[in-house]
């Protein structure tokens, strides 16, 4: 019987996240179906227990719901606990299992895609949502100092305050980047969905910085900024989406599927 997965977001309707993985079922073999599926904002945990009820193995979860799906796990993985959010379900044995792909999505696109390392790396991270507390863990590990900057500063100072004793972490208001540089910046806000940008000063990218927004399909103003700034490369989200999907088809499936190839047809 063919296993079912589904994508859980609102709004859901720009999702490629159907077409990877269906591109990766079919490179690999897997009898399984992958859907896009729009949850009410007050109807998350209904719609988890309905794709349950129904038999789906497993589903990813996409923005607002991450936090949502993290409280609802009867078990977490450490990148989970670690992020406080999730974006990928396991349906197993009675119980909701819960992980976070979007970290290691974000570094394997970074090191191994744009061969950026970031080990002595000072990034600056914009946003302090679902999509940034997936990715400051990993950010520290891989051995940058971050700094968050996010309209809401409060925000910024609860992740990082969460965050301290992990690694180098300040909180900064968008103010408080004047003057200050930075290798890699990482636009992990949702400004690009709405053509924004956020309020970032002049002079923020280092010689050889990487721009790398987390929104993709699109130029976003970030994207148009970094590349009047000087910033040597300027990458969009699709990367990060491609891998973060194997990530969780690699769960779900137990088997790999070659991300390059998949993103060069996406790409084209
Ligand atoms: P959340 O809704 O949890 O957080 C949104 C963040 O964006 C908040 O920090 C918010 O600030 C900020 N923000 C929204 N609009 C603006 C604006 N106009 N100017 C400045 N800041 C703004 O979303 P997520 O963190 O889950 O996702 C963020 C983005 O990352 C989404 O666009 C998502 O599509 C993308 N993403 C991409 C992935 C990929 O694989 N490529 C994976 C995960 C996410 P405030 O707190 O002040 O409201």
């Amino acid at each position: 019987m063919t296993d079912r997965y589904a994508v859980i977001g609102n709004p859901i309707s720009h999702s490629k996240s159907p077409l990877i993985h269906g591109l990766f079922a079919e490179q690999t073999r897997q009898d399984m179906s992958y859907e896009a599926i729009e949850a009410p904002l007050d109807g998350f945990a209904a719609t988890v227990q309905r794709l349950r009820t129904e038999g789906y193995k497993g589903c990813n979860v996409t923005v607002p719901f991450k936090f949502e799906a993290y409280a609802m796990c009867d078990q977490l993985s450490s990148r989970a606990r670690e992020a406080k959010a999730v974006n990928t379900l396991i349906f197993r044995d009675g119980e909701i299992l819960g992980t976070n792909t979007d970290g290691v999505g974000l570094l394997a696109d970074i090191e191994n895609n744009l061969g950026f390392k970031l080990m002595w790396k000072d990034a600056l991270l914009l946003g302090a949502g679902g999509a940034a507390a997936g990715v400051l863990w990993p950010l520290f590990n891989a051995g940058a100092g971050v700094d968050i900057a996010n309209r809401t500063v409060d925000k910024a100072q609860a992740l990082a305050d969460e965050f301290k004793g992990a690694g180098t972490v300040y909180a900064r208001s968008y103010e408080e980047l004047a003057g200050r540089k930075y290798d890699l910046v990482i636009n992990a806000t949702s400004s690009g969905l709405s053509d924004e940008l956020p309020p970032l000063p002049d002079g923020l990218f280092k010689p050889g910085a990487l721009a790398y927004d987390m929104v993709y399909g699109r130029e976003t103003p970030f994207m148009a900024f970094a590349r009047r700034q000087g910033a040597a490369v300027v990458a969009d989200g699709l990367g990060m989406l491609v891998e973060q999907a194997a990530e969780a088809f690699c769960l779900w499936r137990d088997v790999r599927p070659d991300t390059r190839a998949v993103l060069d047809k996406l790409r084209k």
